[in-house]
């Protein structure tokens, strides 16, 4: 069962059961996928039906926000915490080191996805980075082919939201990948073009802050924020709160 923030339903676990969760899927049959929405996402998911049925079609849905935390508690459904994207990615990593399975690199823009891998590869001892592509591409095809013969099991989908998203459904299945998940801007933290919080301000819930200072472009995007929080405590005072 799945909680429901705003139209988007939420797994509610914590990093490492999350963690074992893409583990697990990562050795089923068949292509999974992983979204992490942030308060934004949801948001826009709001106005544009066919990205919320995208994200609430993947395997797991995991709250990357403390905005989405917030909102939570204001609906009277909290959630376990933050499962941040690149947190996830991180305890994939380790997991995959261990396991001998393969992770392909996509997104950010040339040459951020090899030096992610050398920085990642270095992390992770054992880790094998099969491939990697940018994510500026004309054509879909030569880079799902590109996948495919790397034979890679994971792929991590860094183009942005919502075109990753609708890329890992449209194409995920055809690269022959056990798991792909969306991950942003992560590319980037991997291979020191950008840096993320430090973790004092991740702990107090200000990551966000954090980036807005670094990228003030991003204050149009964020400020719709407190009213998506003000809508969250009026759907819980108009008695839509409570549901699990
Ligand atoms: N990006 C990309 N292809 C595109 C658009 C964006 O590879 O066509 C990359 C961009 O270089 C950056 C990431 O996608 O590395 C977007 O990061 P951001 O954190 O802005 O993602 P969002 O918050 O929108 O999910």
């Amino acid at each position: 069962m799945r909680t429901d923030i705003m139209g988007v339903g939420f797994d509610d676990l914590t990093l490492d059961e999350a963690a074992e969760k893409g583990a697990a899927l990562l050795r089923e049959e068949g292509f999974h996928y992983v979204v992490t929405p942030n308060p934004e996402i949801v948001d826009r998911a709001r106005r544009e039906e066919p990205f919320r049925q995208a994200l609430n079609g993947a395997d797991l849905v995991l709250p990357d926000g403390i905005g989405i935390v917030y909102a939570a508690r204001l609906l009277g459904r909290p959630l376990k915490g933050r499962c941040p994207g690149i947190d996830l990615a991180g305890r994939l990593m380790a997991h995959m080191a261990e396991s001998g399975e393969r992770l392909y690199l996509l997104g950010a823009k040339p040459g951020v996805a090899e030096a992610a891998a050398r920085n990642l590869e270095e992390k992770y001892p054992g880790l094998t980075i099969c491939g990697t592509h940018d994510g500026y591409f004309k054509e879909d095809a030569p880079v799902v082919e590109a996948i495919r013969a790397s034979g890679a099991d994971a792929v991590f989908v860094c183009l942005g939201a919502p075109k990753q998203e609708y890329w890992m459904i449209e194409h995920g299945p055809a690269t022959g990948a056990k798991l792909m998940a969306g991950l942003g801007g992560s590319l980037d933290v991997f291979a020191g073009v950008a840096r993320r919080a430090p973790e004092a301000w991740q702990k107090l819930g200000l990551e966000w802050l954090y980036r807005l200072l670094r990228e003030p472009r991003r204050i149009g995007r964020m400020a719709r924020l407190p009213l998506f929080l003000v809508e969250a405590a009026a759907v819980r005072l108009k008695g839509g709160g409570d549901r699990g």
